[in-house]
């Protein structure tokens, strides 16, 4: 069982992930988006940071309804409305149950497609999805499957990695690098990067 009392280890690896890619993402985002998605998620941090100790003694149905209802407020551009949306759905899809892997991977997947609703987007647009989609699905399969911890850790990073990868060769159609179409090709996008060096920064608390 992983307690909500890693939250703030959770908060402060995702902190210091962040800081230490941020001239890396932040070019991604100049090449194809406006270049402030660093400086966003980073309002959002400082913030949960402020609630950290509040919301390791949560339960988590609690904590991300809290740290979703913060996200929403505190960040600005698409990235707050999608995580805010993200958090507060896996809330509502595990509230009343009993917490383990297969109520996670649900309620993963419920906050997945409320990101998909909410930006009216889908896997293969060269955003956030394209990581998130694929690292709950694995975390579905796992949970069918009773898979070990380490290698379920393992193979989510994988697939994140992976999911960053496949965002270079797509055209962006979602967001603001839908506006550069064809242009967005060979670029990374910042958002799928942030994505899986934030699920990177929780493996490495609960490894
Ligand atoms: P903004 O684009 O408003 O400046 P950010 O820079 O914080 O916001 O976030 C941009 C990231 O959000 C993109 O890189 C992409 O991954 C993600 N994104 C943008 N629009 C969408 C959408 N409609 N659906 C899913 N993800 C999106
Ligand atoms: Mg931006
Ligand atoms: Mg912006």
């Amino acid at each position: 069982q992983i307690s909500p009392l890693l939250l703030p280890e959770m908060i402060e690896a995702i902190d210091q992930t962040i800081t230490a890619n941020a001239e890396e993402v932040t070019a991604l985002d100049q090449e194809i988006g406006d270049g402030d998605h660093v400086y966003n998620l980073q309002r959002g941090i400082d913030a949960l940071k402020k609630q950290e100790e509040a919301l390791s003694q949560l339960d988590w149905v609690d904590a991300w309804q809290k740290i979703g209802m913060t996200l929403m407020s505190k960040i600005g551009g698409a990235s707050g409305s999608l995580y805010g949306t993200f958090f507060v759905t896996m809330s509502k899809a595990a509230r009343d149950q009993q917490m383990d892997l297969s109520v996670f991977a649900d309620a993963l997947s419920e906050g997945v497609e409320s990101i998909k609703k909410r930006g009216r987007a889908d896997v293969g647009e060269k955003t956030m999805l394209d990581v998130l989609a694929p690292v709950a699905e694995c975390l579905k399969q796992a949970a069918a499957d009773n898979a070990a911890l380490p290698e379920l850790l393992n193979k989510i990073n994988q697939v994140a990695e992976q999911g960053v990868e496949s965002t270079r060769d797509m055209v962006a159609t979602k967001g603001r690098a839908s506006f550069l179409g064809e242009r967005t090709k060979g670029h990374i996008d910042a958002g799928a990067k942030t994505a899986q060096l934030m699920i990177a920064a929780v493996v490495s608390v609960i490894e």
